[in-house]
């Protein structure tokens, strides 16, 4: 069952904000200026920022700059995150990617997330009830998946789960992964 988040009192650590900062190198001048607009210009690590800022900014950036720009922010975040040593496979970094929403976002109540799904030996079903835009969360699922893809699988396919999407207004949006 999922529940509909309100964002109105989360929070997000400055150093989340920070890592997606530095993937916005691929439209640095208009995704930067859309950040100060919102209130957020120069993040501290262990600060914590309201996550509506953010949202805005991000909602923004998705109008101004489009969809393939925001996947592109998305599957540069775990680039350049750093990854706890223990993790190895796919199944792991994708089951890790909730935990570290909530190390980053904090807030009372529900405040959305992923849940992994296992739906094979080489797939999966991510469901994303996060406050993030649909493409944001698209690029950053691929892109982790295929940083552990296995070296026997030459890439990732994922596939959005038509039946609902966060930017129709459902509560989540799932993909579908495969490797
Ligand atoms: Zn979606």
């Amino acid at each position: 069952m999922t529940q509909s988040v309100n964002t109105a009192r989360i929070e997000v650590l400055g150093n989340a904000l920070l890592s997606a900062m530095e993937a916005m190198r691929i439209a640095p001048d208009r995704a930067l200026r859309i950040f100060a607009e919102h209130g957020i210009a120069r993040p501290e690590k262990t600060a914590w920022y309201p996550f509506q800022g953010v949202l805005g900014a991000y909602r923004d950036i998705l109008k101004q700059i489009g969809p393939n720009t925001m996947r592109a922010v998305g599957r540069n975040i775990p680039k350049n995150a750093e990854f706890p040593p223990d993790l190895r496979t796919v199944e792991q970094a994708l089951q890790s990617l909730d935990t570290a929403y909530h190390m980053n976002h904090r807030g009372p109540g529900h405040i959305g997330g992923y849940r992994y799904e296992s739906t094979g030996p080489r797939s999966a079903r991510m469901v994303c009830d996060n406050p993030y835009p649909c493409p944001m969360d698209e690029g950053l699922v691929e892109s982790l998946a295929d940083r552990f893809r296995p070296k026997d699988s030459f890439f990732i396919r994922l596939q959005h789960d038509a039946a609902s999407c966060r930017e129709r207004g459902d509560a989540a949006c799932a993909y579908l992964i495969a490797w």
